[in-house]
């Protein structure tokens, strides 16, 4: 059936109607008073999300693009890195530390494993000269599913006293807690596609006072990236580029959608989201990538039966369901499949979820499960 695609990816994710509505208007000038009055808005509602003083950058830009604006403000060629590395996005962030002429040491486990935080821990404490100048991280790993500590690694990089915290909270902002200056964090990162219940292309990067600072010594190239510029222009209430404008219409609407939910609500929800998720994938007889104890609020990599494709499961579901599930990326490609349920998302897409997969794990063959055990599951969790 036409326009029934139901999305649980983790990104895209599905946009509410008021935000879309929002954004059917004309564009206005980006200087105007009228605009000026928008980017206040929207970053009291930022620094509400995110838990801060501090100031948050709204940048035209994928989460990378939100990274990458992180990494060229406060670094400079050569210097030493610690990046957390378990999964895709790890990955990326440490690829981007070696485009960029850093000395960037991988601090590694398992897809599926949280990081080490003994192996930050020995390393952060071993560099008595204050060599490290960042440890950047991924808080939640969308290919894994893991929520990594950011919170205790980040207080290691406080005793250390040097290293900025950089983080990639693209799937965990929005989705669970990140107070950014509880945990003294200096550069989180996020996109609108995700968390933010938005279509793609809004980056988003809050700057603690220290990252501010160390701007000053950051030899990086950067131009339309530049904080000192985005700090001079939001202190006006404008950015120093052209924005996109109808994004920031949908931007003030799904903030005041949050914040009418309340931050402990939508983490709750999530959380819930999450449970179920994990309740009906056990049910069915399906293993989990993310152990217990680090489990993403935004994702959950589910392991298909032995001697299944994975992606024959997700393909059956989308083309008998229009519901779409998300891949496994890299080694785990057909080997696992990913459940999004991050953003727009409630209680009836979890179910209806369930159900599909159901449906789908018989046509594929796989018969580990009762009729209905992955929907019964998920449901008893739903009711609390
Ligand atoms: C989606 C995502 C990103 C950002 O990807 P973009 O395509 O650049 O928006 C970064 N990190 C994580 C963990 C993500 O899930």
């Amino acid at each position: 059936m036409k326009d029934k695609l139901q999305l649980m990816i983790p990104g895209p994710t599905p946009v509410p109607e008021r935000a879309l509505l929002a954004m059917a208007k004309h564009p206005i000038g980006h200087r105007s008073k009228a605009f000026s009055d928008t980017i206040a808005a929207v970053t009291a509602g930022l620094r509400w999300l995110h838990q801060t003083q501090n100031d948050v950058f709204i940048l035209s830009a994928s989460g990378t693009g939100a990274m990458e604006a992180g990494l060229v403000n406060v670094l400079s060629p050569g210097d030493r890195v610690l990046c957390g590395v378990n999964g895709k996005f790890g990955e990326r962030w440490a690829d981007m530390a070696d485009v960029f002429g850093l000395q960037c040491e991988r601090i590694e486990s398992e897809w599926g494993t949280p990081y080490s935080v003994e192996a930050f821990a020995e390393k952060l404490q071993a560099d008595t000269a204050r060599a490290i100048k960042a440890v950047i991280l991924t808080h939640s790993e969308t290919s894994s599913g893991v929520q990594n500590d950011v919170e205790a690694i980040a207080k290691l990089a406080q005793e250390h006293g040097e290293a900025l915290v950089i983080v990639d909270a693209v799937t965990s902002l929005g989705a669970a807690s990140v107070p950014m200056d509880e945990w003294g964090l200096d550069i989180v990162a996020s996109g609108s596609q995700k968390g933010y219940m938005m279509p793609p292309g809004l980056g988003f990067v809050a700057v603690s006072d220290r990252a501010m600072a160390a701007t000053q010594t950051s030899t990086l190239p950067k131009y339309y990236w530049s904080f000192a510029m985005a700090k001079k222009n939001l202190s006006k209430n404008t950015t120093p580029f052209t924005p996109a404008v109808n994004l920031i219409y949908a931007l003030q609407e799904t903030l005041t959608m949050m914040q009418e939910e309340g931050l402990e609500a939508i983490f709750a929800r999530h959380a819930l989201l999450r449970d179920a998720t994990r309740a009906g994938a056990r049910a069915l007889g399906l293993g989990l990538l993310a152990p217990d104890s680090h489990p993403s609020s935004a994702v959950t990599a589910i392991e298909a039966p032995a001697g299944i494709n994975a992606d024959d499961i997700r393909s059956l579901v989308m083309k008998k369901f229009d519901i779409a599930l998300a891949a496994g990326q890299n080694q785990l490609k057909g080997k696992i499949f990913r459940i999004g349920h991050l953003g727009f998302i409630c209680d009836r897409d979890i179910l209806t979820t369930f159900a599909a997969l159901e449906s789908a794990l018989r046509e594929v063959g796989y018969e580990g499960f009762s009729p209905g055990a992955g929907v019964t599951a998920a449901a008893r969790v739903l009711a609390g």
